[in-house]
């Protein structure tokens, strides 16, 4: 039996250099391989997104703008400028290598579902050590350390483990139990069912088309899917 003890750094397992190559038209490629994406404002990009089931992953969303969140809530659409589009991808492609070349260990399992009532999540890695369970989760985007640290406490939580670790391209970090961290969850949930945005202190994004055609409305509770079974175009 050949176990994994200590994650090691993204770079450091698989190959990394490539996916700098991915651009704006091959990102796109890719993500409509599994979605139906559309430009709905000039460099603002949207696909369906299920927001009501409350996950660990709404903690990047909700940590960026509370105000966004609910918004995508609203819409039902997952909503990415360029940059974003091309990270995501470019950090799926990394997450399915990573995860694939860890899944020869025989105490790893990758893309763990935890499913607790209204709260659900997938870990990206999960590594069984007696009869713990601790998660890792593989990070390369632009959130936040604080929400990555959050996210994680939130699925080590659920886990009933005392740690976990976050793995970077280039370094991992240990992060321990913090018995409060599914309170959030709990403040995210309170968010994203509220009948009209959030007051945020806005500081400007490249979301700000967005903001301003949904600023002072007050936008009814249904549909929480705007784009038709033939796919066209939200009106916002
Ligand atoms: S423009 Fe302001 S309110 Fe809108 S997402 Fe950005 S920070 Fe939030």
């Amino acid at each position: 039996m050949v176990e994994l003890i200590v994650p090691r750094p993204i770079c450091s397992v698989i190959k990394c250099d490539d996916v700098n190559n991915i651009d704006l038209k091959s990102a796109l490629k890719e993500l409509e391989r599994e979605h139906d994406v559309h430009e709905i404002l000039p460099g603002i990009y949207a696909y369906k997104y299920d927001f009501n089931r409350i996950s660990p992953s709404l903690i990047n969303d909700y940590s960026f703008c509370p105000r966004l969140l609910w918004i995508q809530q609203r819409l039902g659409l997952k909503l990415l400028t360029e940059r974003l589009l091309v990270a995501l991808v470019r950090g799926r492609i990394l997450h399915q290598r990573y995860e694939r070349a860890v899944t020869v260990y025989d105490n790893v399992i990758a893309e763990y579902r935890v499913e607790i009532g209204n709260l659900v999540g997938v870990i990206d890695v999960v590594v069984r050590r007696g009869r713990e369970y601790v998660p890792v989760e593989l990070k390369t985007g632009a959130a936040g350390r604080d929400a990555h640290r959050r996210q994680l406490q939130a699925y080590i939580q659920l886990l009933g483990a005392s740690r976990g670790y976050l793995v970077y391209r280039d370094r991992v970090e240990i992060v321990r139990e913090e018995r409060s961290a599914l309170a959030l969850l709990a403040e995210i949930e309170r968010v994203v069912r509220m009948e009209s945005p959030p007051d945020v202190t806005c500081r400007g994004c490249a979301f700000i088309s967005v903001c301003r055609q949904l600023s002072g409305t007050r936008l009814s509770p249904a549909p929480r899917r705007t784009l038709g079974p033939s796919g066209e175009r939200p009106s916002m």
